[in-house]
């Protein structure tokens, strides 16, 4: 007998029948003798709705209210469900974020778990109950609601599976794995059987939109065993998430592609080329909270140099606002940017021990003409930022020329 926490997307919530279908899988589970606690996102478009509903009432939606709207989502689903267990005969119980504890800091709308209690999961769990619980949603010091960011039910499942100490932490979602890139773009595509933890941290962070980031942080860090399943097959493994010293099969080189059009581009031409200057920039965009991504400084020369950054596309306007004060501080010769570029990665472990991916790259991008407009490399990882309408066909031609395309049956 094993402890499973499930969690399941929007889309495998999406209507009646499916939570239906939900409640017949966690029945089955139960039934085999396993303790399970399930985590289930809200019913596939209505965080969107109930986003698009708050900017209708007010422009830029307080962030405090906002989290008390957008947890409702996962609130109905909850219940559904557990009406839906009850009525094939098994116990169920549900709880929102602040019923278990989940507790977390207070940055509305991207809140971070602190701690969780799961003293009353585990008692319901020794009655014999399957517990439901709210994805996405914690409760700060103060009681107030909280949000985990977009794709949170990922961290909220993850979080669970660490304090309870779950055998298994099982991510039903509508696709039946991880893919070596979206088969949406590239119809070769194939699932991975296994894929490590420092892959799947860069896949995430890279814009795969599978796992939510924190959730493979989590688990990497708490060593959950953590498997990507889909909710729309009866069988099928998924993909494990491996520890690499656990992967003893042979490794590709490149394990996948990963793009994301998420981000902008913002350059500072002629900026005074001396020690500080980066701080300079960089210190106010951090204090306004934006995250910045690649950062790439030319050599100076004649005492200036230019100095260029990516940021979330939707922090791009308030970058910008952030930096035209510095500008005229510093004296910087002016400000640029676009928000027309998307970012190409190839990721894998494999990089370490074998040299020439990133010229192999840029080969198969020149071969088609694509200009690169900026590198950032880590050990497992190389990525290139480009023209937007570029994206897709760097993505294809990548797929291919690392050998990751599906043999012909
Ligand atoms: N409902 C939230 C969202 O759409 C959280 C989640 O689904 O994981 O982002
Ligand atoms: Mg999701």
């Amino acid at each position: 007998m094993a402890l499973i926490v499930q969690k399941y997307g929007g889309t495998s919530v999406g209507s009646a029948e499916r939570i239906k279908n939900v409640a017949r899988r966690v029945a089955r589970w139960k039934g085999k003798g396993h303790d399970v606690v399930v985590v289930v996102s809200a019913m596939s478009g209505e965080t969107n709705r109930l986003i698009a509903l708050a900017k209708e009432v007010q422009g830029t939606p307080d962030p405090r209210e906002l989290d008390v709207a957008l947890s409702t989502g996962e609130q109905v689903t909850i219940a559904l469900l557990s009406m839906a267990l009850i009525d094939l005969g098994v116990r169920a119980r549900s709880y929102t974020g602040g019923q278990v504890k989940i507790m977390t800091d207070s940055a509305f709308t991207k809140a971070r778990i602190v701690s969780i209690d799961e003293a009353r999961i585990r008692a319901d769990l020794a009655h014999g109950h399957v517990v439901v619980v709210a994805g996405f949603q914690g409760v700060d010091e103060a009681g107030n609601i909280t949000t985990l960011g977009r794709g949170g039910s990922d961290t909220t499942g993850v979080a669970l599976a660490a304090a309870l100490k779950a055998d298994e932490c099982q991510i039903y979602t509508d696709v039946d794995g991880v893919y070596t890139t979206d088969p949406r773009i590239v119809p070769e595509a194939r699932r991975l059987s296994t894929i490590t933890f420092e892959e799947m941290l860069e896949m995430a962070s890279l814009g795969s939109k599978v796992l939510q980031i924190r959730s493979v942080e989590f688990a990497g860090k708490y060593r959950v065993k953590l498997r990507v399943l889909s909710s729309f097959e009866e069988e099928g493994e998924g993909t494990l998430i491996t520890f690499e010293e656990d992967d003893k099969m042979e490794q590709a080189i490149i394990s996948g592609i990963a793009f994301n059009r998420d981000e902008a581009k913002i350059t500072i031409l002629g900026v005074p080329d001396r020690p500080g200057i980066a701080y300079q920039i960089l210190g106010p965009v951090g204090d306004a909270n934006i995250d910045v991504d690649m950062i790439v400084q030319n050599v100076g020369h004649d005492g200036l140099t230019d100095f260029s950054f990516t940021v979330h596309r939707n922090d791009y306007q308030k970058t910008l606002d952030t930096l035209k004060p510095v500008i005229a501080h510093i004296k910087a010769r002016g400000i640029h940017g676009g928000d027309k570029i998307a970012k190409v990665s190839a990721v894998g472990v494999g990089m370490r021990s074998h040299a020439g991916i990133a010229s192999t790259m840029f080969r198969a991008l020149a071969e088609e003409g694509i200009n690169i407009e900026m590198i950032s490399t880590s050990e497992i990882k190389v990525s290139v930022v480009i023209d937007e309408k570029y994206m897709e066909l760097a993505v294809r031609v990548l797929h291919k020329v690392f050998g990751l395309d599906q043999p012909a049956a």
